[in-house]
């Protein structure tokens, strides 16, 4: 029996999902080579299918993750990049075109999957990253460095309760806040409870706590024509596009995800003359 085979038989008894797929990304992160490997990397493959019979997730054992087109480095202290939020990419970029010289903001940027995108995205632009998970932004100045956009980005190591912990005016805010309320982070899958830092999952009794600090703050930080564009939870989206037309800024557009769940909402702030 091939080491590919035994992992793929012990996934199964496992009952991991897909399994010919992560014998395959185990194979390939420890052996680029495969068939061809040393001991060593026999042994490291092993290690990973141990760890991801306990139910550790997979992109943080192999510490990479695919998202939108491009790969992010990931460890316990970011949250993975999930696919749902690929739309606000998307949705992003429509409001941006090319060969502008944009300035974007993104509230809690983790890995910074979403800011790293658009700047790769849009040569022009540059953006500042906040977060007040110091461990959190190492990782994100890793994946600007990898993806090349390191000179137009900026990171911040602040809450964005502190007052003044960003200076200037921004033509795009985008924030994927923690937005799980905090009665339901019991209820999760063991592969997010335990490996996603809860700091970025929590998001307060109803879940929409982030949303209510962000819509006091972002106003001024705001271009006039500017927009902003929030990831939600399920059936949060009508609720947090309430608590930001409150806070006069105009309702564009609420865009599904690739399940056809409301997730990204789109606002604008754009001041009467
Ligand atoms: N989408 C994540 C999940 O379902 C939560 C992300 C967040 O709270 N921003 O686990």
């Amino acid at each position: 029996m091939t080491l590919r085979e035994e992992i793929i038989g012990e996934l199964i008894k496992g009952k991991i999902s897909s399994p010919r797929l992560e014998a395959d990304i185990i194979l390939k992160a420890v052996a680029p080579d495969y068939p061809q490997m040393t001991s060593q990397e026999e042994q490291k493959a092993r290690e990973y299918l141990h760890r991801r019979l306990a139910h550790e997730p997979l992109d943080k054992i192999i510490g990479q993750k695919e998202f939108y087109k491009f790969v992010f480095k990931v460890n316990q202290n970011v949250l993975s990049p999930r696919p749902d939020t690929e739309i606000l990419v998307e949705k992003a970029l429509e409001l941006l075109p090319q060969n502008k010289p944009f300035r974007i903001l993104d509230l809690g940027t983790g890995s910074g999957c979403i800011l790293l995108s658009l700047l790769k995205e849009r040569e022009q632009a540059n953006g500042v990253g906040v977060d007040v998970s110091e461990k959190a932004l190492e990782v994100a100045q890793e994946n600007a460095e990898n993806l090349g956009v390191k000179a137009r980005t900026m990171f911040v190591n602040k809450s964005w309760q502190e007052k003044g912990f960003v200076t200037g005016l921004f033509d795009m805010i985008v924030s994927n806040p923690p937005y799980i309320s905090s009665a339901e982070i019991k209820t999760l899958d063991e592969e997010v409870k335990t490996y996603d830092p809860k700091s970025a999952l929590d998001g307060g009794k109803d879940g929409l706590k982030c949303y209510r600090d962000i819509a006091e703050i972002i106003f001024p930080l705001l271009q006039d024509g500017g927009y902003i564009l929030l990831e939600v939870g399920y059936n949060q989206a009508r609720d947090v596009a309430d608590i930001f037309t409150k806070k006069q800024l105009k309702l564009i557009e609420i865009a599904q995800d690739l399940s056809g769940i409301e997730r990204c909402v789109i606002l604008k702030k754009s001041v009467a003359k």
